[in-house]
């Protein structure tokens, strides 16, 4: 069976780590920068030394393209992104990018031509740290937002995407969007402790938590803290004594999957001998499942309705962002799934915590990811780090997937 080159994976990891090294090992590749431009100019001088076709496209998302029998037919594809957080780590984004590279090269090597193409795309601007919002390209790319509305995107100082773009010469001819894809994978480190905790090489990633934001306003009445007995107190902290319990008990009725997270609790005045004229409380919850996110979204509504019964004022849940979950394609999990198999590499099934072009990209392509253990869990970190038989293993099941969806029979059995 083909294995990728591990070595020569991670000498490129680490030759692309030098630009915008920082000092405490991490890397600074912001979006757009000299950095940037520098990451992309070794990037595509990689995928030419292996006989890629390049492309870029008018926001600037590179795409090395490697020729199959049937050009004509939609390609398999591999991205992730280049760019880092100000204060990132070696692996966030560039693994999946340079994974993909290390595929085309070992086909390169063993002179396999696959019957689709492959294309190997970096994305611009996934991180969000210097033009919000994240992964803007991909969203852009999927017809998730306008072009006009990523070229305007500013940074800090007023520079728009649009002429740091320009600036750094990756302003491309090709129209945003204008290719179609039989699948699309996208490696990534975990940037979660799941995987190492379980002892997992690989992660099959089944898709994307669902996310809902709400705000919870407790009323209460200002009151001095000495003179006023209790019974006669309206205090919004007993209200929320009560509440909290109930709506952690939430993730224990709807399973692991469920997370709840109380991020605020504002009281104001916030004052030490008043009890408080209002809370102004956050509660962000999280499920893979609709159905359950949706059920947990009931049942809330349910826990701050009881307390109406008790008092009509006692204040209001408002929902405030919902962020569906993301259920990736079953046939590209499967190929995942069949590689993890065939290699023995141990893995288990993963949601994912964090957002990733994807999500976008799942939206007009069938997708799914692959995820790699990071130690300590660490990401957007410096210290990220990631352990080479782990890097090994997720780019071995990559190749293998790939290999599945590009081709119409098994090539473990042609070569
Ligand atoms: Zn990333």
């Amino acid at each position: 069976m083909l294995r990728i080159n591990g070595n020569r994976l991670c000498e490129k990891l680490f030759e692309m780590a030098k630009i915008g090294a920082t000092t405490k090992g991490g890397v600074c590749r912001v979006a757009l920068t000299e950095q940037d431009k520098l990451g992309r100019d070794l990037f595509i001088k990689w995928c030419l030394e292996i006989d890629c076709v390049v492309d870029i496209d008018q926001l600037g998302n590179i795409f090395a393209r490697r020729l199959g029998r049937n050009n004509a037919a939609p390609a398999v594809m591999i991205g992730s992104h280049l760019d880092s957080q100000p204060t990132g780590g070696k692996y966030d984004g560039v693994l999946g990018v340079l994974a993909g590279l290390e595929v085309l090269h070992t086909l390169h090597d063993a002179n396999i031509v696959t019957d689709v193409p492959l294309e190997i795309v970096s994305w611009t601007n996934e991180e969000g740290a210097r033009f919000s919002p994240a992964m803007v390209a991909s969203g852009v790319f999927a017809g998730e937002f306008s072009l006009d509305f990523a070229y305007n995107r500013e940074d800090k100082v007023g520079t728009k995407l649009l002429d740091a773009l320009v600036e750094i010469g990756y302003k491309g001819k090709s129209e945003v969007g204008n290719r179609k894809y039989k699948a699309t994978f996208e490696l990534h480190i975990e940037q979660g402790p799941i995987l190492e905790a379980a002892k997992k090489s690989v992660g099959i990633v089944t898709g994307v938590q669902g996310i809902r934001w709400y705000n919870l306003l407790l009323n209460g009445k200002e009151t001095h803290a000495g003179p006023s007995p209790m019974s006669f107190r309206k205090d919004p902290m007993l209200t929320l004594s009560r509440l909290l319990p109930r709506i952690f008990e939430l993730t224990k009725i709807h399973g692991p999957d469920a997370k709840v997270t109380v991020g605020y609790i504002n009281a104001f005045p916030g004052v030490r001998n008043t009890v408080p004229g209002y809370l102004d409380i956050s509660v962000d919850m999280r499920h893979p499942c609709e159905e359950i996110l949706f059920k947990m979204h009931q049942d809330l509504t349910a826990i701050v309705n009881v307390e109406k019964h008790i008092d009509q004022d006692v204040g209001h849940l408002e929902l405030v962002w919902y962020s569906p979950p993301v259920m990736f394609d079953t046939g590209c999990i499967e190929a995942v799934k069949k590689a993890t198999e065939k290699l023995a590499i141990p893995s288990m099934e993963i949601v994912s915590g964090a957002g990733h072009d994807a999500v976008y990209i799942s939206k007009v392509a069938p997708t799914s990811m692959i995820f790699i253990p990071c130690t300590d869990g660490l990401s957007h970190n410096e210290l990220e780090h990631a352990e080479k038989v782990d890097i090994i293993n997720g780019t071995n099941v990559l190749l293998a997937a790939v290999l599945e969806m590009a081709n119409d029979c098994d090539l473990e059995f042609r070569n």
